[in-house]
């Protein structure tokens, strides 16, 4: 072989591996760029995505804290799931559901309460009262002040209701009774009877028993109430030694529906529905008609 066709082979091979170098770059350059078009927009999504998305669970994730908090905190206010008990005369009642609203000389009711309330009330049937004055009770309450007077007259006492609900026509009438029985003082009359809309009988979520008067406080009435009114919801709104609190004097006769569980708490820590209210932060006006979705 000679050296001018040696030199022209290796020419030829280095042409070739040339070409064979360019076509190889060429062909990863355009992958290259097609891998670059195909994946740009795609990958700026979704890093804009991430960075959205990221923002977006990095700003509630500042709120997340307290929010986590907050619905514990509101799940421990608002028992919502019903705790279902069953009475010794087999009514079923639901010890979570509560009233706490709270009524008092500071905490009147709204002028068209009045009106309103008109549409939770329902009558009471007469086995349970010994009134016919006055006969209506909110539905909310009825199942349990129905339930807690069977399970006294199954236990051979003569619990009745007496004055349930009473409309501000009727407790101005009272009050004002009570003002002229008093010589003009109305400040001295109401902390006997309330004024209209101050009363907790204008909201139908209370009740006296048997008879308005002392005397019920050496029935076996009074101390049987005492031993299971808080099983049914009911407290002694105005107890011995409360009026500083109440602004009412003792009245062993009343008894004010606050829900099961809220009434066994309330009686175990010897306060009164004011003191609760504090001592829980709660809003005096809460539960002001009652709760619709409850079914009685
Ligand atoms: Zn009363």
């Amino acid at each position: 072989m000679t050296s001018r066709r040696r030199k022209a082979i290796i020419r030829r091979r280095i042409f070739i591996a040339l070409l064979v170098a360019i076509l190889v770059a060429i062909g990863a350059l355009g992958y290259l760029i097609f891998k670059i078009a195909q994946n740009d927009p795609t990958e700026n999504e979704d890093s804009s995505e991430i960075t959205s998305v990221s923002s977006n669970v990095s700003e509630p994730s500042s709120e997340e804290a307290p929010t986590s908090s907050d619905v514990t905190s509101s799940k421990e206010e608002e028992p919502q799931e019903p705790e279902i008990i069953t009475t010794p005369t087999g009514v079923e009642l639901d010890a979570n559901f509560g009233r706490l609203l709270l009524i008092n000389g500071q905490n009147a009711l709204p002028d068209d309460y009045d009106t309103k309330v008109r549409d939770y009330l329902v009558e009471i049937d007469p086995k349970y009262r010994n009134n016919n004055y006055v006969t209506q009770i909110h539905k909310d309450v009825y199942p349990y002040i129905t339930a807690m007077v069977a399970a006294a007259q199954a236990d051979g006492v003569d619990l009745r209701v007496w004055s349930p609900f009473r409309s501000y026509a009727i407790q101005n009438d009272l009050f004002q009774k009570q003002v002229n029985r008093v010589g003009g003082d109305e400040a001295k009359a109401a902390t006997v009877v309330a004024r209209p809309g101050t009363s907790e009988h204008n909201t139908g979520i209370c009740a006296d028993f048997n008879m308005a008067s002392d005397a019920f406080e050496s029935t076996e009435m009074y101390t049987w109430m005492c031993e299971n009114a808080q099983d049914y919801g009911f407290i002694l709104r105005y107890p011995k030694d409360k009026q500083h609190v109440t602004g009412v004097i003792y009245e062993s006769w009343h008894w004010r529906f606050v829900g099961i569980n809220y009434a066994k708490e309330i009686k175990e820590l010897g306060v009164t529905l004011e003191e609760y209210v504090e001592m829980k932060n709660l809003d005096p006006a809460m539960d002001m008609y009652g709760d619709d979705s409850y079914k009685q």
